[in-house]
């Protein structure tokens, strides 16, 4: 249970981001939103999360995850609305795929700021108010690609395996206190950000988009189906409950078997 806890989850107007935002909220924290979106898209992901709460629409900050100013904004405002930030998860991010020489030096930039560094502007405003609490929990999602490459993916494993670095130096950091600080490396999951990878496939390869999804695009996902969001969600959330306080510095595969190749 996640009673009496706050939680701050970023990117969570869609995909694994609102999945995490649903459990905890259903498991009983105060849940603020963060993400983009058609204006309805938002409003129904508030009203969705606000019913796992008990009624009334969620939180919801608007920050830009590429803007350190707006993320350590929207810190505060976690504090300040929900009157802590007990729980932060880092889980906004982009993904764009090119050769390394046709990469877009603007696409690098975009999401070393929104995959990686976001995470830690987010960390150092949040852990202050975790202290003084003497409790907290980050959980920043990172990837498969997080612990190992893939071609044409430079800006994003480049970011993940930041992602992975940085949570080592929080949990070392915290490690003294009941604070944790863990990454999750999820494989392919059913979301928007996975989905739009699998049609450019099948055009390049000339097959069905069933073909790319199982023969390209889970190539190194030995189960070879989608991971579902509510599967990344159950472990986000287990991380933030009783009994995990002896797991820190982690970086837990949620993959298929990806890693064990
Ligand atoms: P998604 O596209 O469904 O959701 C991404 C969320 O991030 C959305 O809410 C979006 O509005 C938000 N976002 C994007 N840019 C932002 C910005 N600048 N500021 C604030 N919010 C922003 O994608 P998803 O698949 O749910 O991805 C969530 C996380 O999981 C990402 O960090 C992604 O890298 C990671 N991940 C995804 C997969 C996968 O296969 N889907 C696999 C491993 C890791």
């Amino acid at each position: 249970t996640l009673a009496g806890r706050a939680a701050l989850v970023t990117g969570s107007t869609s995909g694994i981001g609102l999945a995490i935002a649903l459990m905890m909220a259903g498991a009983g924290a105060r849940v603020m939103l963060n993400g983009f979106g058609r204006p309805e898209e938002i409003a129904a992901a508030r009203a969705k999360v606000g019913a796992a709460m008990g009624g009334g629409e969620a939180p919801y900050s608007a920050a830009d995850m590429a803007k350190p100013d707006e993320v350590r904004a929207m810190v505060a405002d976690c504090a300040r609305t929900l009157g802590a930030c007990d729980i932060l998860v880092n889980n906004a991010g982009i993904q764009f795929v090119s050769p390394v020489e046709d990469f877009p030096p603007e696409k690098w930039d975009a999401i070393i700021a929104v995959n990686m560094s976001s995470n830690f502007h987010a960390i150092r405003a949040a852990l202050p108010g975790m202290r003084a609490r003497n409790w907290g929990r980050i959980v920043n999602i990172a990837s498969a690609h997080g612990l190992v490459a893939s071609p044409f993916k430079i800006a994003y494993v480049a970011a993940k395996h930041g992602v992975v670095g940085l949570t080592k130096v929080v949990a070392l950091e915290v490690a003294r206190t009941p604070i944790t600080c863990n990454a999750i490396c999820p494989g392919f999951v059913r979301t928007p950000l996975a989905e739009a990878q699998v049609k450019p496939l099948a055009e390049k390869h000339g097959v069905s988009e069933e073909r790319a999804l199982t023969d390209y695009l889970l190539e190194k996902q030995p189960s070879k189906r989608w991971i579902e969001p509510e599967e990344v969600a159950s472990l986000a959330t287990w991380l933030c409950g009783p009994g995990s306080g002896g797991v820190n510095g982690a970086a837990l595969s949620v993959d298929g078997g990806w890693l064990a190749a």
